[in-house]
C-alpha cells in the first residue's frame, strides 16, 4: 500500500529539518525522508576528524531522537508531482513536496559521507578517518576556499609537527571574501606552520601530486581535494527533468516554488534561489518557507525570499579564524567564537527545538 502525507520534506540537511520541525509544531502532517539515518552539523566535520576529542559524537544525532514528525530512511530514486519512489520499491504519496536534497563533495566525503549511512558506521568511519591522518607525517590540502581553509587550520591544530601544505589556483585564499579576510586567513595559517602555494593545480600523478601548472611535484603521506560541490538532484532526472537547470540545480521562483508546479518547493544547495551556498542560508530558507506555507494556509500574504545579510566565519584552528560580518572583517575573539565554540553544533540543534548529543 502506498504511504500518504500532506508535506513530504525530501532530505534531511539544515534546510529541510528546519522546514519539518517548524512544520510538524505547528500540526501539520509533514514526513521527512532522507537515504541516513541521521542528522550531521556539517561545520563541525573538519573539526571532528581532526580531533576526535573536542567534538566526539556531538555533531550527528538520530533524526529518531529529535524529529516531531514522521521519519522513513530511505532514498527517493524518482518522484513527480503527486508521488516519491524510494530506492526499496516504497511510494510516497503526498499534497506538497519539498526538496532540499542538498548537495554532496565528491572528492571529500569526510564532509558529508556518500556511504555512512547509519549513525554507527558514520562514527566508525569518522575514526578511521581521524587514525589514518593520524598516521600521516605530510599533508597536502588542494583548495584554497572555505573547506580548505579551515581544513588545513583543523590540522594544523591538532598536530602541530606535521608538514601541511595548502594548494590554490589563484593567488589569494577564500576567493569570494573581502582581501582583508584573505590576508587574515594567510597570516594565520602561516604562523601555525602551513605553507601555502598559490597559483597551484595539483592532481594525483602515480604516488605523486603534479602541479599542471608549474609542473611542480610533491610527495606527500596523504592529500585532501577541497574542490567543488555536486547537487543531490540526478533522481528528478527521469520524472521532473524540465525543473533543473544546466548546473542541476532546481529551478525556484522567489517563493521557493519549482517553476512550473503549485506544489513542489524546492531550497538550500540543490535550489538555484540563492548563489551562495551556505548552511545557515538553508536553514534560514526552511524557516521562510515553513512560515510561508503556515501563513498562506490561513489565507495570509506571503513575501517573496530576500537573500540575507551575508556573514561567514572561517575557522583557522581551534583558537583562531576571520569573520567577514556586515560591519566588515574581523579576527576579534568574541565574533570567531561565535562559530569557534563548538563550530555551531549547539546553536543548530537549538533551531531545531533540540540538544546536541554528549561528547561521547
Ligand atoms: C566541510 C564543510 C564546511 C562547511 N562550513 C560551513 C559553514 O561554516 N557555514 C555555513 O553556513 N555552511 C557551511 N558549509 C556548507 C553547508 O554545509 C551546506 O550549505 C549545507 O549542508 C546545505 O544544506 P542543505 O539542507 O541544502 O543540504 P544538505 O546539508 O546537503 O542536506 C541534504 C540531505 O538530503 C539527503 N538526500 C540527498 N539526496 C537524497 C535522496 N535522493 N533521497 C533521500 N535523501 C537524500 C542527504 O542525505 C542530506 O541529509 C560547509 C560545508 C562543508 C562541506
Amino acid at each position: 500500500m502506498k504511504k500518504q502525507t500532506d508535506v513530504l520534506v525530501i532530505g534531511g540537511g539544515f534546510g529541510g529539518v528546519g522546514l519539518a520541525q517548524k512544520l510538524s509544531k505547528n500540526g501539520v502532517s509533514v514526513t521527512l525522508v532522507d537515504r541516513k539515518n541521521y542528522f550531521e552539523v556539517t561545520f563541525a566535520m573538519l573539526r571532528n576528524v581532526a580531533n576526535p576529542k573536542l567534538l566526539g559524537k556531538m555533531p550527528r544525532k538520530l533524526y529518531g531522537d529529535f524529529i516531531d514528525g514522521a521519519f522513513i530512511q530511505g532514498s527517493v530514486e524518482s518522484m513527480n508531482d503527486e508521488e516519491a519512489t524510494l530506492s526499496n520499491g516504497e511510494v510516497i504519496r503526498f499534497k506538497r513536496a519539498i526538496i532540499s536534497s542538498g548537495s554532496r563533495y565528491p572528492s571529500l566525503p569526510l564532509a558529508k559521507s556518500s556511504s555512512a549511512l547509519n549513525y554507527a558506521d558514520r562514527n566508525n568511519e569518522i575514526t578511521g578517518n581521524q587514525q589514518t591522518l593520524a598516521s600521516a607525517k605530510s599533508v597536502l590540502v588542494i583548495g584554497g576556499g572555505v573547506v580548505g581553509v579551515e581544513l588545513a587550520g583543523e590540522i594544523a591544530s591538532a598536530f602541530p609537527d606535521k608538514k601541511i601544505t595548502l594548494a590554490h589556483s589563484s593567488d589569494t585564499l577564500l576567493d569570494n571574501l573581502k582581501p582583508k579576510a584573505q590576508r587574515k586567513a594567510l597570516e594565520q595559517l602561516t604562523a601555525r606552520g602551513v605553507r601555502v602555494k598559490f597559483n597551484r593545480r595539483f592532481t594525483k600523478d602515480g604516488n605523486v601530486y603534479r602541479c599542471s601548472k608549474s609542473n611542480e611535484v610533491v610527495q606527500v603521506d596523504m592529500a585532501y581535494a577541497c574542490i567543488g560541490m555536486v547537487p543531490n538532484t540526478e533522481f528528478l532526472k527521469a520524472e521532473l527533468p524540465g525543473i533543473l537547470d544546466e548546473n542541476g540545480l532546481i529551478k525556484v521562483d522567489s517563493f521557493m516554488k519549482v517553476k512550473g508546479y503549485e506544489n513542489l518547493y524546492s531550497l538550500g544547495d540543490c535550489a538555484t534561489l540563492d548563489s551562495n551556498k551556505h548552511g545557515y542560508i538553508a536553514s534560514v530558507q526552511g524557516a521562510m518557507l515553513a512560515d510561508a506555507l503556515l501563513k498562506s494556509a490561513k489565507g495570509k500574504k506571503v513575501k517573496p525570499y530576500k537573500t540575507p545579510t551575508f556573514a561567514l566565519i572561517a575557522a583557522t584552528g581551534t583558537d583562531s579564524g576571520v569573520a567577514q560580518m556586515p560591519f566588515g572583517v574581523t579576527t576579534a575573539r568574541f565574533i570567531v567564537n561565535l562559530k569557534q565554540k563548538d563550530m555551531g553544533i549547539s546553536n543548530m540543534y537549538k533551531i531545531y527545538g533540540s540538544e546536541a548529543n554528549q561528547l561521547n
